[in-house]
């Protein structure tokens, strides 16, 4: 996304609840991206902050209805440091106004794939919403309305999908008002080929090569094969059925609604394609939504998938679980004596690193710790729990490491001890 809203602090934010009507057109143009956007908003009055993505210009700005109105400043955001997106005040006074714009350019890509490469362009709002951005803690999400008119851009989010609104036309502005917290919209846009396979997995891939590198009919097999996994050891079904997969040349992979998103360069044999497949899939039970939960349960949504996917594998006889264990020990033994690392909330390094060693394998590391102290079966009972509460739940379903904290202390009293080792 390039477009989000968010105010500076909690106590305005109920002024700004009212963004009614987001409008948001994006399209492949010759030099890059062409978004137009249209806010409708009924903001009491006070300052409105759109952020956009480095690389992208706004070529026109209208706001009616107000008398004094912008004091707009280009800046990048003392809190996001690295990040550096550009945003944009608006002050406003009271009365209801439409914002009208257009932005043009190519995004630079502000965490490793998400940005233009070559004629792919991936937006993704995800580094906006890490809570620890202190602009970030009290979200108004942006373009709820959006309508797209080419056939090659996927706009994909776990909330619309969850809500089975339209393909064509996203209007979730009601649904995620109930939540300030929501996964946001994800878009993919580029010249696709696409290959499809229809059975009880409805498969779609894209891929910006003459010929995927894998079919959607061996996608699809190899999802079965990833259910029935699932199945097994968890007692749920893989959540979605229909599966649109892209191949993207670099950055790693993502998960949103029924878009998978995987890194040609880590699934190049089979063994890769099912690793990167079901930690993707396994991010579909929360759709999306742990790491915005809270500041303390971020590292629970990639830990959990890692957790799963080793077992998962091992399953599938693709890797002996002890293997995985002992390795992610070892290594998050050294990255917390090292580095004194208190997961999550210390964040002294790039947000890819960070990612990488804390949430995935000191994340994990956590997880067969506290394994060992519960017993496999438990944590097993308690996940696969936790999956089926996701799917019934009829309002977005926080799965926050303070419920899973208790839960499971709840069944051993010395899992205390165990998270203490790791300051959680
Ligand atoms: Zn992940």
């Amino acid at each position: 996304m390039v477009i989000n809203m968010v105010s500076r602090s909690s106590s305005i934010i109920n002024e700004f609840n009212l963004v009614e009507d987001v409008f948001l057109d994006i399209r492949l143009c010759r030099d890059g991206l062409r978004i137009e956007f249209e806010i409708a908003t009924q903001c009491v009055e006070g300052r409105l902050c759109l952020w956009f993505n480095r690389g992208l210009e706004i070529e026109k700005l209208y706001i009616d209805n107000v008398k004094q109105r912008i004091s707009h400043e280009l800046s990048v955001d003392p809190d996001l440091k690295a990040i550096e997106l550009k945003r944009l005040f608006i002050e406003l006074e009271k009365g209801r106004y439409s914002i009208k714009g257009v932005l043009k350019g190519r995004i630079e890509p502000i965490m490793g794939l998400h940005g233009s490469i070559d004629k792919l362009h991936v937006l993704r709002p995800t580094t906006l919403y890490y809570p620890f951005t202190t602009s970030c803690k009290s979200i108004l999400i942006p373009l709820l309305l959006c309508e797209h008119r080419d056939a090659e851009v996927l706009f994909h989010s776990d909330i619309l999908h969850r809500f089975k609104c339209a393909t064509s036309l996203y209007r979730v502005d009601s649904y995620w008002r109930a939540s300030e917290r929501v996964s946001p919209i994800e878009v993919v846009i580029g010249r696709f080929r696409i290959s499809r396979f229809e059975d009880n997995f409805k498969v779609y891939v894209y891929s910006l090569h003459r010929k995927p590198l894998y079919s959607a009919k061996k996608i699809h097999d190899v999802l079965e094969k990833i259910d029935m996994a699932y199945r097994e050891s968890f007692d749920v079904e893989i959540p979605i059925k229909e599966h649109h997969i892209v191949f993207l040349p670099q950055g790693g992979g993502f998960s949103s609604g029924t878009l998978t998103a995987l890194d040609e360069r880590f699934v190049k044999d089979e063994k890769g394609l099912i690793v990167n497949l079901v930690h993707e899939i396994c991010h579909k039970w929360w759709f999306g939504t742990i790491k915005f939960c809270d500041r303390e349960s971020m590292w629970l949504s990639e830990a959990i998938p890692e957790y799963i996917t080793d077992y998962i594998l091992h399953f599938l006889k693709l890797k002996p679980i002890e293997d995985s264990k002992n390795k992610r020990l070892t290594i998050a033994r050294d990255i917390v004596v090292d580095s004194k690392y208190r997961p999550p909330t210390d964040v002294p390094i790039p947000l890819s690193d960070f990612e990488e060693k804390i949430w995935r394998i000191v994340g994990t590391a956590i997880l067969y710790r506290v394994e060992d102290t519960v017993g496999k079966e438990n944590m097993f009972e308690l996940l696969s729990r936790y999956m089926k509460e996701s799917i019934k739940s009829k309002t977005l379903y926080c799965l926050t490491w303070s419920k899973m904290r208790s839960d499971l202390i709840e069944l051993s009293s010395d899992v205390e001890k165990v998270l203490s080792e790791y300051r959680v």
